[in-house]
């Protein structure tokens, strides 16, 4: 069955294919919570609500609602760096033998049209597959990694690259972890949407010009190595989100970094779009 999860002004709903959004709570009569962190604990309740949309009247058009981070408190955040060929050549260096992890504070968190406000000349964006892990998760397999994604939505690893280099070794813990520079959203999309969801386009566009194209099947190592490899260093937990990392593009290797004004454009296949505006 599966879901389509979004945040609605800080309550949790369900999307169907057309855009529209429910109250979860009101449409599940209660079984699933209101609150956005609760809701997604219980898969089963959300796929059970999520039959119920057919007979249920809309409470409108998501296009047109007040949608912020579909998980907005998360306990963990991770990034994956270097995790396509493209661009790890790109920033002239050699292919990673193991994940390059790196952690985003949860306070950037934002939602899919919440503005990024830049804190330097250096900001660039970064589109990723984020993954929304389901349920405790500890020293699973790759084989079965897939049973503790919950879903899958769009993340920007917004990036200050002055500060990202400015010590060395560097901290990208603190260049990619200002306030706002973690939109994600429109929605968390159940893995079984997906005909395959190990091979997703996902594209960038800055004020319509297209930066970023590629396909999650390019990543150098997997969701499933990434799940598995993760919870054999700390226990996993409902609602921990990993951005999976970024195609060629970035703003750093053309020197093209955002300016106010802005407009970051970033899509996935079976996902959405995200918007997002920077300001200074
Ligand atoms: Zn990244």
């Amino acid at each position: 069955m599966g879901f389509r999860f979004a945040n609605v002004a800080g309550r949790s709903a369900l999307v169907d294919g057309d855009g529209r959004w429910y109250d979860a709570e009101r449409v599940s009569g209660g079984s699933v919570s209101a609150d956005p962190m609760s809701a997604l604990g219980s898969a089963d309740a959300l796929n059970a609500a999520s039959s119920m949309v057919a007979d249920a009247t809309a409470d409108g058009s998501l296009a047109d609602a007040d949608v912020r981070a579909p998980v907005p408190a998360p306990l963990k955040v991770f990034g994956v760096g270097l995790n396509y060929a493209g661009h790890a050549a790109e920033t002239g260096v050699e292919l990673p033998e193991s994940p390059v992890v790196f952690t985003k504070f949860p306070s950037c968190i934002v939602g899919p049209t919440a503005d990024v406000e830049l804190r330097s000349e250096t900001g660039d964006y970064e589109v990723e597959l984020v993954v929304v892990i389901g349920g405790r998760t500890r020293d699973v397999t790759p084989e079965n990694a897939w049973d503790h994604v919950l879903g899958l939505t769009v993340g920007q690893d917004i990036s200050d690259r002055a500060l990202q280099f400015a010590a060395k070794p560097a901290h990208f813990d603190l260049g990619k972890s200002r306030d706002t520079y973690g939109p994600i959203g429109p929605v968390v999309v159940s893995t079984d949407h997906f005909d395959d969801p190990t091979d997703l386009a996902l594209r960038c566009e800055v004020n319509g010009d297209r930066r970023q194209s590629d396909r999650t099947s390019n990543l150098i190592f997997s969701v499933a190595h990434l799940v598995s490899y993760l919870s054999a260093i700390m226990t996993l937990e409902t609602g921990d989100l990993i951005f999976t990392g970024t195609p060629e593009g970035v703003g750093v290797s053309s020197r093209t970094f955002l300016q106010s004004g802005d407009v970051i454009t970033s899509t996935i296949e079976g996902i959405g779009t995200m918007k997002n505006r920077c300001v200074r």
